[in-house]
């Protein structure tokens, strides 16, 4: 197989494509490209590169000096904007793009969802029923909630750096899982949790908090997934592994 495929990446589903590329061996040239948010990323086999790329422009640009023939957009739900920079330097560029999302969560009967569009209105809901949150979202977020002095946050991210902003009282944890249903109930009970505030960012080991949450009857506020370009999508690596034979042949 020719060509240089680009994966757009940061999940644990674009290094699955990038690895699995590389064990069928013969494949196409495998570049995948991270924004470089955390300081010891787990790099991929093949091809990486770390770093924004300059907007839509930069993006095509790098596109063609590469000589890229297709893009996979692997990056994590909410990351939306690089989504839709590689959307329209793909179409200028008349590259096949392919979108690999990993499906979203749905909630069962057993679960105390209060689904939100932003997190202005997971702060409504908060304000109204919570004084100690496990507020499960990405670093870049906790903006919106640093006003809220009446609440404690315990806080989970992958590296120990302090959050900035932080709110005004809270626990940091340092762990990148995977994480299991009695670990995630353990945490909730010892920290006494009344609520979670998470993303649905689906997947299995980030699920574990939502099944203890169920289990001990916690209610949880979800936000809704921000919307992507149209275009062809699969929720796995191997699907995605059979788009890329299909285009780079
Ligand atoms: P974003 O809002 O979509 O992207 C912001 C900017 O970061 C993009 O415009 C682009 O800069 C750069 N960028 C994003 N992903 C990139 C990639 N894979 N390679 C090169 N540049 C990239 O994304 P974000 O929410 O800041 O997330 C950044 C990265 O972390 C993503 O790759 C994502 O998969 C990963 N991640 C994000 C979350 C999350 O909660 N948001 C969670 C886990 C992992 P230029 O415009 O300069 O090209």
């Amino acid at each position: 197989m020719t060509g240089t495929l680009l994966i757009l990446g940061g999940t644990a589903e674009a290094a699955a494509l990038a690895r699995l590329l590389a064990e069928e061996g013969g494949g196409p040239r495998v570049i995948s490209s991270l924004a470089g948010r955390t300081a010891t990323p787990r790099l991929p086999p093949g091809e990486s590169r770390i770093g924004g790329f300059g907007g839509r422009d930069g993006l095509m640009d790098y596109l063609r000096g590469e000589a890229v023939g297709a893009v996979v957009d692997a990056t994590h739900p909410f990351a939306s904007r690089m989504g839709w920079n590689a959307a329209r330097a793909c179409t200028a560029l008349g590259l096949p793009l392919l979108r690999l999302d990993r499906p979203a969560w749905v909630a069962g009967p057993e679960d105390r969802w209060a689904e939100v569009e932003s997190w202005d209105e997971a702060i409504i809901h908060l304000r109204r029923t919570s004084k100690r949150a496990f507020l499960a979202v990405g670093r870049q977020e906790l903006a919106a909630f640093a006003g809220l002095d009446q609440l404690w946050f315990l806080l989970r991210f992958a590296e120990e750096t302090p959050p900035l902003p932080p709110p005004a009282r809270f626990t940091l944890i340092a762990d990148r899982g995977p994480f299991t249903l009695a670990g995630e109930r353990a945490l909730l009970q010892e920290h006494a949790i009344d609520t979670i505030v998470c993303r649905n960012s689906g997947g299995t080991a980030a699920r574990a908090k939502l099944s203890a949450a169920a289990e001990l009857g916690l209610p949880v506020i979800m936000r809704r997934r921000p919307p992507r370009p149209e275009g062809p999508c699969v929720g796995s690596a191997e699907e995605a592994a059979i788009w890329v034979r299909s285009v780079l042949s």
